[in-house]
């Protein structure tokens, strides 16, 4: 009963032990510098995802990057001979693209304020706008203070015409200040889109805001409002953390209302076209260049020079030019393909299955080796699967919280697996060297404990003395009374052993009624003083036989000590049963420790 209570105890322990440590992560799950860390790891195997998936998909082949790089930039000031490029090239670019008929001319560039020394310039890219309503310019949102600029009003018609649904306000979404394009071009456009970014705390760009809310009203993200045009898509709505362009194409949206990209590959993955060539093939006036480059194509006009910036850090590279992730959310949109993330109840439910089939598989498992594997191959085929997950499903199911709590699941698993093993022994072992019947240790240990001692004494020189007892008639005494009540006597007379040697005195079961103490650290003298208390305690006890009745049983005892009687095991216990011969010779019921 004891011994089932302290088992019932160990395993509360363990209990508490698991839940302890699973609480630990929970309460850390609280400290942001914890999340922080947990979330970069976390992202981070988002992009070592997106760069392994990104050679699998392809970019649409419809859309043409036009490239402010560095070698326009040599080529504009060696012909030009200044910078920024003037509206009037922007504007004779544009008029000779458009003989080619491309579906779309987005530009990533910011026309803001009238150019006061170039008017007829700006007066050209206002009559190119006017001109052509398949070209979408770019305006920025901000948070400056009235003071330091005053909020611009907006014209309705730049509004985004949202049938049903409405977006929580967030930073990454509500803005107070705009940098719109000059007033004479708003005027003669309605395709202006918003080209705000925003990183993640690592300085990576994993999402982009589609929509965005500026004084009650929501504007589009330029490469949305590309989109919708592309699409023939003049009104969206927003469901369930969804904005629904049509039945074919919807933006998931993230806690913080944006939407996760899915890249296709490093920079150029798109087509680039120096912008240079086309200047000089418009001065050649060679439409078989534009042709062969724009036909239908949705060209998004935009800076790549490292020198002049816009250069962004995406997962699948860390020098990205910023027009690459306009077109890489647009792309997402046509091929329907944005990242989701999955819920936390998901992540959650995906935590408690690894759990379980780590912690069935070390339960099951004996080879250590063995086990270690299965840890490792669970990790690798989960990873294996959250690839898939995303390659086939666009869902980025997380893979840190799962690891660590597999891992620790393992950890406590496989200790609390080594503690029951280590007890398991211990008991094996108590079995194996104990008598069942009278739960005194048996003839094995006794030789195993002599073999102790004898080396202790030659090493030492610690002296030992070893009683030898039997009963007497006890042939006679299962005659009368029944072996059951030979058996309740063994037993007793067990006890009354046990009772008057010291915790230090092994005392065994030698063999039938037979029984043997190995007395520590006990010279001749003091031996046979416990002999004779032990011989008295016999006869003067009462045993309790089976049926209840009470006799008396008496016992004869020979006495060894090491070094006087033998050196061996063998020659101390020879010596210690003859003495007992001598005992039984000379009338029983009494110690004899000479020979
Ligand atoms: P002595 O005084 O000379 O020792 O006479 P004895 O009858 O006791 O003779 P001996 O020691 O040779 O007899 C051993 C007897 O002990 C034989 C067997 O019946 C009995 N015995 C041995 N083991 C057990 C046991 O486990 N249970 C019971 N009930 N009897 C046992
Ligand atoms: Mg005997
Ligand atoms: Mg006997």
């Amino acid at each position: 009963m004891q011994e089932k209570n302290k088992n019932r105890l160990t395993y509360a322990l363990y209990a508490f032990i698991v839940f302890a440590l699973f609480g630990l992560l929970v309460w850390l799950g609280h400290f942001s510098v914890f999340q922080d860390f947990i979330t970069k790891i976390e992202q981070s195997s988002f992009d070592l995802r997106q760069t392994i998936l990104s050679k699998y998909k392809t970019p649409n082949k419809d859309i043409i990057i036009l490239s402010v790089d560095d070698a326009t930039y040599e080529y504009i000031m060696d012909k030009y001979g200044y910078w920024p490029i003037s509206r009037k090239i922007w504007a004779d670019t544009i008029n000779f693209i458009e003989k080619a008929q491309p579906k779309s001319i987005v530009m990533d560039l910011l026309f803001i304020k009238a150019n006061l020394n170039d008017v007829s310039s700006d007066n050209a890219l206002v009559s190119a706008i006017k001109d052509n309503n398949n070209v979408f310019l770019s305006m920025n949102f901000d948070n400056y203070s009235d003071e330091i600029r005053k909020s611009p009003v907006i014209d309705e018609k730049f509004k985004l015409n949202i049938k049903e649904g409405f977006l929580e306000d967030n930073p990454f979404v509500s803005f107070i200040n705009a940098r719109l394009v000059m007033p004479e071009l708003m005027n003669e456009t309605k395709n202006i889109g918003v080209i705000n970014v925003t990183r993640d705390k690592d300085g990576i760009i994993r999402n982009v805001t589609p929509i965005f809310k500026y004084k009650d009203d929501y504007y589009p993200n330029l490469s949305l409002l590309a989109a919708m045009n592309y699409l023939n898509i003049d009104s969206i709505s927003i469901a369930n953390n969804k904005i629904i362009l049509d039945k074919n194409h919807t933006i998931p949206l993230d806690k913080s209302q944006r939407a996760i990209l899915n890249w296709y590959g490093k920079s150029n993955t798109y087509k680039h076209i120096p912008l240079w060539e086309v200047i000089k093939a418009q001065k050649e006036n060679n439409t078989d260049f534009i042709n062969k480059n724009f036909k239908n194509k949705v060209i998004y006009v935009g800076t790549t020079t490292t020198s002049l910036s816009d250069i962004k850090s995406v997962p699948v590279e860390s020098n990205m030019s910023g027009v690459e992730l306009h077109t890489t959310f647009f792309n997402n949109i046509l091929d329907n393909n944005f990242i989701k993330k999955s819920t936390l109840k998901v992540d959650f439910a995906i935590s408690i299955i690894l759990c379980l089939i780590v912690g069935y598989l070390v339960l099951k498992t004996e080879n250590v080796a063995k086990t270690f594997l299965f840890l490792f191959s669970t990790l690798v085929l989960y990873s294996v699967f959250s690839l898939l997950l995303m390659q086939i499903f666009n869902i980025w199911v997380t893979i840190v919280f799962p690891f660590i709590t597999t891992i620790t699941t393992f950890i406590l698993i496989y200790c609390e697996k080594y503690l029951l093993k280590s007890k398991d022994y211990e008991q094996t072992y108590k079995l194996a060297v104990t008598d069942g019947l009278t739960q005194i240790y048996n003839h094995r240990y006794f030789q195993e404990q002599m073999i102790v001692n004898i080396n202790n004494f030659k090493r030492y020189g610690q002296v030992f003395s070893i009683i030898i007892m039997d009963i007497d008639f006890f042939k006679k005494f299962n005659d009368t009374y029944g072996h059951q009540s030979g058996d309740c006597v063994l037993k007793q007379v067990a006890a009354i052993l046990k009772k008057n040697s010291r915790t230090s005195d092994v005392v065994c079961r030698y063999g039938g009624e037979e029984m043997t103490i190995i007395l520590t650290n006990t010279n001749k003298k003091d031996a046979q003083i416990t002999a004779n208390k032990i011989c008295q305690a016999v006869r003067n006890n009462k045993f309790t036989l089976a049926n209840g009745e009470k006799v008396n049983v008496t016992i004869s005892v020979g006495v060894a000590t090491a070094g006087e009687n033998g050196i061996t095991p063998q020659e101390i216990i020879e010596y210690s049963d003859k003495c007992l011969y001598k005992a039984k010779e000379t009338g029983r019921n009494k110690v004899v420790a000479e020979i």
